[in-house]
C-alpha cells in the first residue's frame, strides 16, 4: 500500500513523502481511511507506530475542509498526557500541515496562561492541550467548543495513569454531543474500556505492535521461583551471568523502592524510575544507567514507555504484567537492530493465570528453567497454548474503576513530564 491511496491530498502525501516515509506503517493503513471517513477509531498502539502522523494527517485533512475556526473556537481538540507528548504531537501537526490555512496551537501547565488565553482569540483550527490546563482556559472562557468536530484521547492509559480521568470527564461534559472521538492507547485495560464506553461510537478497532519490535528475535525464558526468592534470584543471574544493564520491569512503584533498596543492600548498583520520581530524579537514573554508573534500572510499565532505551541486552519481568500487550512492549525493549536480547521472566505460582494469557497473546509458551538452589516450594503448573484467537474486547462492561495503588496526582503537578 502507498500513501496515495489512503484519500490523503496531494499536498499531505508530498509532506510525507518529503519525511522520506516510503509506505505508511500498519496503523496509518487503517486509521487514516477510517478518519477520512468519519468513523471513530479505538487503537491499541504504542509510541513508534506511527500512530501520531496515524491521526494527524487525516486531522489536517479533513479540517482543512469546512469553515476555518472562529474566534476562542476549536475544531479539533487532541488531549495528551504530558507537556512533553503534546508537544511532540504539536510539532508533526506543525511538519505535516506546513502548507495548508490551518491554525495549530499547543496550551500546557508549568507556563504563563496569559498569553495562552491571547493566541486562544483568533481560534485554532487543531488545540493540542494537557487535561488540567485546558480546563482551567475553559474555565477562563478562553475557549470554546461549539466548533468542534474532532476529539482525539492520546495515550489514553497513560492519562487514566496520572489521575486525569476526572479531568477529562469534565472535558467530555463540554463538548458537543455530535462528534468524532479517536481512542489511542498503548494497552485496553478495563479501565480504558470504561473510558471508551462513554466515548466511541461503533468504533474501527485497530490494534498494531511497534514497527521495531521483533519479537521472534528475542530470547525469551522464565525462571520458576517463589515470589519471595524473586530478589535474590535476580541478583544471582545478574552476577553469574555479568549482566551489565538490566532493565526490571515491576507492577508497583513500592515495588520497585523495595527491590532498589534489596539490589543495593547485596552490592548491585540500582535506580528506580517511576510516577512518584521527579523528572530530575528520573533524568538522573537515566543518564547514569547509559553511562554504566548503575547496572540496573527498576521501572513501571508507564514510566518506561517514555524513556529513550532501546537496544538493552537483558529485560526482566521481576513482576508478570497483568495486560499481556505489555509483556511484548517490555521485551520489544531488548534485541532491537539485529542485536542479541534476552527476556527473562521470574513466575511464581501465583501468577500461573497472567503466564497463561500471555502466552496465549504471544502464540508461543515460554521455555521454562530453574535454578539451582531456587526450586520452587510450589511448582508451576504445565502450560498448554490456547490458540484461540485473542481479541480487542469491544467495550461493553461498564466495571467501576479499579487500579491497584491507583496514584493520583494531586492537581498542582498535574502537568509535568512524570509518568506512572
Ligand atoms: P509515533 O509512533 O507517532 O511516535 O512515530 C514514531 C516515529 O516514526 C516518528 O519519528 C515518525 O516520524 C516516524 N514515522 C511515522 N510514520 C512513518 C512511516 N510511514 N514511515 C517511516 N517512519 C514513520
Amino acid at each position: 500500500m502507498s500513501f496515495d491511496s489512503l484519500g490523503l491530498p496531494v499536498s499531505l502525501v508530498e509532506a510525507v513523502k518529503a519525511q522520506g516515509y516510503e509506505k505508511p506503517s500498519p496503523i496509518q493503513e487503517q486509521a487514516i481511511p477510517a478518519v477520512i471517513a468519519g468513523k471513530d477509531v479505538m487503537a491499541a498502539a504504542q509510541t513508534g507506530t506511527g500512530k501520531t502522523a496515524g491521526f494527524t494527517l487525516p486531522l489536517l485533512a479533513k479540517l482543512e475542509k469546512g469553515p476555518r475556526a472562529k474566534p476562542n473556537q476549536v475544531r479539533a481538540l487532541i488531549l495528551t498526557p504530558t507537556r512533553e507528548l503534546a508537544a511532540q504531537v504539536q510539532a508533526s501537526v506543525q511538519k505535516y500541515g506546513q502548507n495548508m490555512p490551518l491554525r495549530s496551537m499547543v496550551v500546557y501547565g508549568g507556563v504563563k496562561i496569559n498569553p495562552q488565553m491571547q493566541n486562544l482569540r483568533r481560534g485554532v483550527d487543531i488545540l493540542v492541550a494537557t487535561p488540567g490546563r485546558l480546563l482551567d482556559l475553559y474555565q477562563q472562557n478562553a475557549v470554546r467548543f461549539q466548533q468542534l468536530e474532532v476529539l482525539v484521547l492520546d495515550e489514553a492509559d497513560r492519562m487514566l495513569d496520572m489521575g486525569f480521568i476526572h479531568d477529562i470527564k469534565k472535558i467530555l461534559k463540554v463538548l458537543p454531543p455530535k462528534r468524532q472521538n479517536l481512542l489511542f492507547s498503548a494497552t485496553f485495560s478495563n479501565e480504558i474500556r470504561t473510558l471508551a464506553k462513554g466515548l466511541v461510537n461503533n468504533p474501527v478497532e485497530i490494534s498494531v505492535t511497534p514497527r521495531n519490535t521483533t519479537v521472534e528475535k528475542i530470547e525469551q525464558v522464565l525462571y520458576e521461583v517463589d515470589k519471595t526468592k524473586k530478589t535474590a534470584l535476580l541478583s544471582e543471574l545478574i552476577v553469574e551471568n555479568k549482566w551489565q544493564q538490566v532493565l526490571v520491569f515491576v507492577k508497583t512503584k513500592h515495588g520497585a523502592n523495595r527491590l532498589v533498596k534489596n539490589l543495593e543492600a547485596r552490592g548491585i548498583r540500582s535506580a528506580a524510575i517511576h510516577g512518584n520520581k521527579s523528572q530530575g530524579a528520573r533524568t538522573k537514573a537515566l543518564a547514569q544507567f547509559k553511562e554504566s554508573q548503575i547496572k540496573v534500572l527498576v521501572a513501571t510499565d508507564i514510566a518506561a514507555r517514555g524513556i529513550d532505551i532501546d537496544q538493552l541486552p537483558n529485560v526482566v519481568n521481576f513482576d508478570l504484567p497483568h495486560v499481556s500487550e505489555d509483556y511484548v512492549h517490555r521485551i520489544g525493549r531488548t534485541g532491537r537492530a539485529g542485536n542479541e536480547g534476552l527476556a527473562v521472566s521470574l513466575v511464581c505460582q501465583e501468577e500461573f493465570k497472567l503466564l497463561k494469557d500471555i502466552e496465549r497473546f504471544i502464540k508461543k509458551v515460554v521455555p521454562r528453567r530453574v535454578q539451582p538452589g531456587f526450586e520452587p516450594g510450589e511448582p508451576l503448573q504445565p502450560s498448554v497454548l490456547d490458540t484461540r484467537e485473542k481479541k480487542i474486547k469491544k467495550p461493553k462492561v461498564a466495571k467501576p474503576a479499579n487500579r491497584a495503588g491507583g496514584n493520583k496526582k494531586p492537581r498542582g503537578v498535574r502537568n509535568n513530564f512524570v509518568g506512572g
